[in-house]
């Protein structure tokens, strides 16, 4: 399925009750012809209101450190959430809605085949790597073969990193987050070479 087609799809999904208490689904945003998936749990107010992932305050202040890696959303890396409709109150997405929205992500993943995805927060990382904490894990590179049991058709290199929302209140995080980021262009050209 096309990028354009899988996006309509999510964009008219009516699958869980979460579509009832947004105004509409958030397939995502960016290039996905890039190298670099991002990965976060679930559209915020912000989100919602744009129809477009990572444009409240914690996704500025992502946007603005990748930004200055170098990383364009439009050219650089795609960018998308576990759960593609806004919880109401902003209340964690439960396990069923998950485990019923995640099928969208894994289809996206198979379709655009990113060499590096970037989970942001512990959500999206213990969903791509279960059974891992995420203080030990971040920062940390784990290659994956399947998600949530699907076997996939390759092999992504998941990278562990806080969500951006922790930097709003502990500015120290900022600091981390970028350091963490900042493997991503050394990342991406060792996988081209070790995958081609
Ligand atoms: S949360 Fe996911 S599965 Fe539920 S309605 Fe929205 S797009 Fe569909």
């Amino acid at each position: 399925m096309s990028q354009p087609d899988l996006e309509t799809r999510i964009r008219t999904c009516r699958q869980c009750p979460l579509v009832e208490t947004c105004r509409m689904p958030v397939p995502g945003q960016g290039n996905f012809s890039a190298s670099i998936l991002f990965v976060g749990e679930a559209p915020g107010k912000q989100e919602d209101e744009q129809n477009a992932p990572f444009v409240g305050r914690s996704g500025q202040l992502l946007t603005s450190i990748l930004e200055e890696l170098g990383y364009l959303r439009e050219r650089d890396y795609y960018i998308t959430n576990i759960v593609k409709c806004r919880p109401p109150n902003n209340r964690d997405p439960n396990g069923e809605e998950i485990a019923i929205c995640s099928a969208y992500l894994v289809e996206q993943i198979e379709t655009m085949r990113p060499s590096v995805i970037v989970t942001l927060g512990r959500f999206s990382f213990q969903f791509l790597v279960p059974g891992r904490g995420m203080t030990e894990s971040r920062g940390r590179c784990f290659r994956i073969h399947a998600v949530a049991g699907r076997s996939l058709s390759f092999a992504p290199v998941v990278l562990a990193c806080y969500h951006p929302a922790v930097a709003l209140y502990d500015p120290k995080k900022r600091g981390i987050i970028t350091d963490d980021l900042s493997i991503l262009p050394s990342l991406v050209q060792q996988l081209s070479v070790s995958d081609s």
